[in-house]
């Protein structure tokens, strides 16, 4: 069983109410191998909602408490984005999973890099709350580019 963002996996659970269908993914979703996660949905956000950016780091930041998630209106919801995180983790240990297949750039999903944090649509280095979270557990975290170059 992987763990895969349910944004790829054809779920509107997007900030603006939309999904990012990846169709390489759907023969794990056919052979019954793919669990469903949202982070944001999972910690308290609604769809759609305002977009969020993690402001001062990365995902590794906010775990341990030196950046913090703001959404485009100015209001913090770091402690939504640290909820969903720990449903994802849950959700994973519930399921024995060692491998999640998470959607780039996102801020709790991002792999490698994520939005910087001005809502300009410029990328840094850096993994996204969940992703962070789950790496640090000891489970693989893939984006949906990784996953197609390994097909
Ligand atoms: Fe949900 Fe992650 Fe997709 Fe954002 S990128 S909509 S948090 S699954």
């Amino acid at each position: 069983m992987i763990l895969v963002s349910a944004c790829l996996l054809g779920l509107s659970c997007r900030y603006d109410g939309r999904a990012w269908p990846e169709p390489a993914l759907q023969e794990p979703v056919v052979r019954g191998k793919a669990l469903r996660c949202c982070p944001e949905v999972l910690g308290g956000l609604g769809v759609p909602r305002a977009p969020a950016e993690i402001v001062g780091g990365n995902g590794e930041d906010v775990l341990e408490g030196q950046a913090r998630v703001v959404n485009v209106q100015g209001q913090d919801v770091t402690r939504e984005f640290l909820r969903g995180a720990q449903a994802a983790l849950r959700l994973a240990r519930r399921w024995g999973i060692k491998r999640a297949i998470l959607k780039s750039h996102s801020p709790p999903c991002g792999t490698r890099h994520i939005y910087d944090g001005t809502f300009c649509g410029q990328l840094r280095e850096g993994r996204g709350v969940t992703a962070a979270l789950l790496r640090r557990e000891g489970i693989e975290v893939w984006n949906e580019e990784e996953w197609k170059d390994d097909r």
